[in-house]
């Protein structure tokens, strides 16, 4: 099992927000994380990641406990976050954003593979990132993580506001990422799309894990079909 969170609490200050959330990431395995809004979710990933620091619980990941070890540590221990809103530096060249990724590794990362992934910033390489289009900035955010050769990558809506073609082409991507053995935590509004990929799904309310099973399990459900799926 390569990311394993077991009983975690996590909040901001006194506020608490993550109630008891167990989950299991296996190497090769798409889990997608559901949820409406203010659910938790973005606070789950801030929680593995370090930036907040979980109160109970723990994170192992590949049997080591990173349970709140520093953020900048986590890539260079084979944890990689593509946070929301595909933060790249408008101003620096795709390459540069790119390598930025392969920092924690001594500025060593697979630019070849990365660039095999996604083939459409090959000839934008020495464009600034800031002129690309929103699909192709996501590509970069997920690619600069990919740099540092995770173990484990954990990703935060990247379907936000890309259109269906867009959206396809990143899921296709996260499933090339399953095949050669990442652990991937999907976090995604878009529930269409995440079940089309995953192999388990967590859903959570009010920062809770209330309900896991695969997607075609969880679809079953009319709770699930009425809350995320529009009834449908
Ligand atoms: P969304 O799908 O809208 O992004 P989410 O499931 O990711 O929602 P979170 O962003 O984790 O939910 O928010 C969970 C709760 O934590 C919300 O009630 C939110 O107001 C609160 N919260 C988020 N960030 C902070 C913060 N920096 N300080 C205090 N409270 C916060």
């Amino acid at each position: 099992m390569t990311l394993v969170v077991d009983s975690l609490d996590a909040g901001y200050g006194k506020l608490a927000i993550l109630h008891d959330v167990s989950l299991e990431v296996p190497a090769g395995e798409i889990v997608t994380v559901v949820g409406s809004n203010g659910a938790g979710k973005t606070t789950l990933l801030r929680a593995l990641n370090g930036i907040i620091r979980p109160t109970a619980g723990t994170v192992k990941l590949d049997g080591t406990d990173i349970t709140g070890r520093a953020t900048e540590k986590m890539a260079a221990l084979g944890l990689t976050h593509v946070p929301e809103n595909r933060l790249c530096f408008p101003t620096l060249t795709v390459r540069d954003n790119l390598m930025l990724g392969a920092w924690s590794r001594g500025g060593k990362g697979d630019l070849d593979a990365v660039l095999e992934l996604f083939p459409r910033l090959q000839p934008r390489l020495g464009q600034a990132a800031g002129t690309l289009s929103g699909g192709e900035q996501q590509m970069v955010a997920i690619g600069r993580g990919l740099m540092a050769s995770p173990k484990a990558i954990m990703l935060d809506e990247p379907s936000t506001g890309l259109a269906p073609k867009v959206v396809a082409e990143i899921m296709k991507v996260l499933t090339q990422l399953r095949e050669r053995g990442l652990a991937v935590l999907l976090v995604e509004q878009n529930v269409r799309a995440s079940f089309g990929i995953a192999d388990r799904a967590v859903v959570m309310q009010r920062g809770r894990v209330v309900l896991e099973g695969t997607p075609a399990e969880l679809v079953e459900l009319p709770e699930v079909r009425n809350a995320y799926l529009g009834g449908a």
